[in-house]
């Protein structure tokens, strides 16, 4: 069935007729909105035991919409079907350890049969989302949340490369700009950062080459300049790929080293400050107004104000211990165990809002950055609530 896309819904029908019917788009093809996530979280920063990428689907296929949820389940693919949109993007990944039966006996069996079953293809942007400072989870928790001065509370180490080229001076510009218009050279907010240093290179051309400079079998020595920039690894191919383009000899010297600093902007959890600190009691409240949760589950603290605010969405305790580290005066995160509670040994307030509560927000994320990249493409956000906890009080 042709789908109607949202944007040409509200767009009155003389408006329409001035334009070309290309305008709206129809389809697109899901290689092209693989390539748009990938840009917001890479899926190599997803962590060891996710699964998170296309997990039903042909990057082929074409799309007619989008609908977007934090779980994708058999109640939302059946949403999907009656919405006409053939992609489910969604946080949780449906298939998170190895399926050996389909005959519909649990509901990932079943979730993942109707997905097929109607040509409905399923993407789960999971801990790589989690995982990144801009438009992540996080962040997206931190805006609710009012925090400033926001920063990765665990940043990733071994994502980092260095790569260093060795130009003739004549190119060293076309190629540093090829270089840092690929993502290199990102430095937290610095972007085009390289370090340039002059020198010699020397090589003798053999019998078969075709160089740029020197004669063949003679020694050459050329001026040259070594540029150096910082890259995150998912970028090698891409930077590779344009500083070849632009450098002007056959075969181009560069080495890679794996770095061990810690990547600025990708890590786990984020810490911020509120503009003003806020009474315990004036705190929970914040979170809860704020995260529009039903309850919080809290540890009191010896803190008589809170002011810096650590905050993971989704199954957080596993940085309680880095955000008391880090001087949070509170840390709001989900599933929590009890043992886990006592852990915040009084120094820090550690406020469970829920795991769905913590993470709900992420499904307007996904919607903003998905119809930012395609305006005039359906992406809707899903009208089922996945949460499976309720809460009787
Ligand atoms: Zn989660």
């Amino acid at each position: 069935m042709q789908l109607i896309p949202k944007l040409c819904l509200s767009i009155p029908q003389s408006f329409v007729a001035l334009f070309t019917i290309d305008k709206c788009l129809t389809e697109m093809k899901l290689r092209s909105i693989l390539n748009d996530l990938s840009e917001l979280a890479h899926p190599s920063l997803q962590e060891s035991y996710d699964n998170s990428g296309l997990l039903v689907g042909n990057p082929e296929m074409e799309i007619n919409g989008i609908l977007v949820s934090l779980d994708s389940t058999e109640a939302i693919v059946d949403e999907a079907i009656e919405r006409n949109c053939n992609l489910i993007v969604a946080h949780h990944p449906i298939v998170f350890k190895g399926l050996k039966r389909f005959n519909g006996s649990n509901y990932v069996e079943r979730t993942i049969i109707k997905a097929i079953k109607n040509d409905i293809a399923i993407y789960a942007i999971h801990t790589n989302l989690d995982n990144v400072l801009q438009n992540g989870v996080n962040q997206k928790i931190a805006e609710k949340l009012h925090l400033n001065n926001v920063q990765i509370l665990s940043k990733k180490k071994e994502v980092l490369t260095k790569l260093v080229v060795f130009v003739p001076t004549s190119h060293a510009e076309n190629v540093r700009e090829a270089l840092f218009n690929s993502g290199a050279g990102k430095i937290s907010d610095y972007d085009k950062c390289s370090f340039n240093s002059e020198g010699i290179g020397t090589f003798r051309a053999g019998q078969e080459s075709k160089p740029y400079v020197g004669e063949i079998g003679e020694s050459h020595h050329e001026k040259e300049v070594k540029i150096e920039v910082v890259l995150t690894n998912y970028l090698q191919q891409k930077a590779i790929k344009a500083m070849t383009e632009a450098h002007p000899y056959e075969e181009v010297a560069y080495d890679l080293y794996p770095l061990l600093n810690e990547a600025p902007e990708i890590g786990a959890g984020i810490i911020g400050e509120l503009n003003n600190a806020l009474s315990p009691s004036d705190f929970l409240q914040h979170v809860k107004t704020n995260m529009n949760a039903t309850v919080v589950r809290f540890t009191q603290s010896n803190h008589s104000s809170i002011k810096k605010v650590a905050v993971c969405g989704g199954s957080g305790s596993f940085l309680i211990k880095q955000a008391m580290h880090s001087g949070a005066d509170a840390y709001v995160t989900g599933d929590v165990k009890y043992h886990e509670f006592f852990d915040s040994e009084d120094r820090m307030m550690i406020c469970d809002i829920g795991h769905y509560e913590s993470e709900q927000f992420t499904i307007e994320l996904l919607v903003d950055f998905l119809s930012k990249k395609m305006p005039n493409f359906a992406v809707l956000f899903t009208k089922t609530v996945t949460n499976p906890v309720n809460y009787f009080y």
